[in-house]
């Protein structure tokens, strides 16, 4: 297996689960992030563990836009979680670019998170005390580093919050405020974007405008992006889907629509 869902649909296999060994960059480009053997049990054992990854391996290339789907308690946020470096794995591995973040310390892995992983939260996590344009560079100001103006200015501009950058997040609305956090997620050229339900809290047309700046992120700025969602048409703004149950990599879809992804979550019952 390799370079996440592409290698695999492109021979026409497109059912069945995507978990193999770990084989590093398919298709010539570099994996941003890889998860390999994850699992992850909560719970002492027993009657009360619950086993919310089962020995998932992924690859995320870089540059790629991926929708992680599948029904409520699949282990999609802990996917992502564990992604980030926010939970911890039972066993297995993740990767984020060559870095296995159990070798890390809790202080090194602090620095990861804070460096090379943004995160999107359904429920924005702005800082309700700082504009919009100190939440937007905080992940830098915590650093001690200063905005590079090139990038920042495109990052505002693509999330289209030029004028919106002195108000506190209580002053601007839902889909404003997740404009927010993307760009805050964009402003240290993270290695991997991952976004968990995004557009959750959203009406439709304010969740378009994330989904279609979450597109641009990766098709104009060249960044990579991991999206939990269980809507169709979120999923239809990526490159490629991936399907869990029950903590368990079930499927994947390249070049996604919301029909093509409706008629793979009806097949698994979803
Ligand atoms: P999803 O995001 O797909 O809805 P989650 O990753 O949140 O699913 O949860 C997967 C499973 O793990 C669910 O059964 C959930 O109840 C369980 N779970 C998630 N977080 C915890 C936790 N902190 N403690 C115990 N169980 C958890
Ligand atoms: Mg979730």
């Amino acid at each position: 297996m390799s370079g996440l869902t592409a290698t695999r649909s492109a021979t026409g296999t497109g059912t069945g689960p995507v978990v193999g060994p770990f084989t590093g960059a398919g298709a010539g480009g570099r994996v941003a992030a890889a998860a390999v053997s994850a699992t992850k049990v909560y719970g002492a054992g027993g009657d009360t563990a619950v086993r919310a990854l089962d020995d998932v391996t992924v690859e995320f290339p870089e540059g790629r836009f991926t929708a992680v789907m599948g029904p409520s308690g699949s282990g999609k946020s802990t996917l992502l979680h564990c992604l980030a470096g926010l939970d911890s794995l039972t066993s297995g591995r993740i990767l984020v670019g060559d870095v296995d973040l159990s070798s890390l310390s809790d202080k090194q892995l602090t620095l990861l998170r804070r460096d090379r992983i943004g995160f999107v939260f359904q429920s924005f996590n702005l800082v309700p005390t700082l504009s919009a344009a100190e939440n937007i560079t905080l992940p830098l100001s915590l650093a001690g580093r200063r905005a590079e103006a090139t990038w920042l200015d495109e990052i505002v501009a693509t999330v289209g919050l030029a004028d919106r950058l002195r108000h506190r997040p209580s002053e601007l609305s839902g889909g404003q405020q997740q404009r927010v956090a993307v760009a805050r997620a964009l402003v240290s050229r993270p290695q991997i974007i991952l976004a968990d339900e995004p557009t959750g809290n959203l009406d439709s047309r304010a969740g378009a405008e994330i989904l279609g700046f979450l597109r641009r992120a990766v098709t104009e700025l060249g960044q990579t992006v991991v999206m939990v969602t269980h809507d169709p048409i979120a999923a239809g703004y990526a490159d490629a889907a991936l399907f869990l149950a029950d903590g368990r990599l079930v499927d994947d879809l390249v070049s996604p629509t919301a029909a093509t992804v409706l008629d793979r979550l009806k097949a698994l019952g979803g």
